[in-house]
């Protein structure tokens, strides 16, 4: 369900924000415009990712970086109690790993099927993979998002990424 910024804490919109720049440096860099950021149980921001596919590999992915990450690092516990900040909602790959590693709720920019309705409004068709929302390939992770007042910048994003003059950003 959408939520407003005014609902989130001013820490997590500070995360959210963080999010959408790393999206927009992997943007600069030839990558997709991705970005995820860890935020353990103290509220620290403990690693952050951008997207990273313009190599060929497709699985760069921030989140499935932040999952690895939190395996080496942190303890079952303290991954249970953190929070992933991303400013698109997880693939149902990277949904796949937050739910194998056990980290706790994703909070989320824009979502897939909000991110996919662009796509479908720009005539870009589907990848390789389906786009299920995170409830469905890890029905016992805590979500919140999309944030409807960050939905502009990261379509703006999307656009640029895709050489569309996009009306709306
Ligand atoms: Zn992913």
């Amino acid at each position: 369900m959408t939520v407003s910024l005014t609902e989130l804490s001013e820490a997590d919109a500070e995360h959210l924000r963080r999010c959408i720049e790393l999206a927009a440096e992997a943007l600069e860099a030839g990558d997709e415009p991705f970005g995820s950021v860890l935020v353990d149980p103290s509220g620290t921001a403990v690693f952050e990712d951008r997207n990273r596919v313009s190599g060929g590999d497709r699985t760069r992915h921030p989140e499935f970086e932040i999952a690895r990450w939190a395996v080496a690092n942190m303890t079952p516990e303290d991954r249970a109690r953190s929070t992933v900040y991303t400013s698109g909602e997880h693939c149902p790959m990277c949904a796949a790993a937050h739910a194998w590693v056990g980290l706790g709720p994703i909070i989320y920019a824009t979502g897939t099927e909000q991110t996919r309705s662009w796509y479908d409004d720009w005539g870009i068709e589907s990848g390789p993979v389906s786009p299920l929302p995170i409830r469905q390939v890890g029905p016992g992770i805590e979500v919140r998002g999309p944030v409807e007042e960050l939905a502009a910048e990261v379509r703006g994003l999307h656009a640029r990424m895709l050489g569309i003059s996009d009306e709306l950003s």
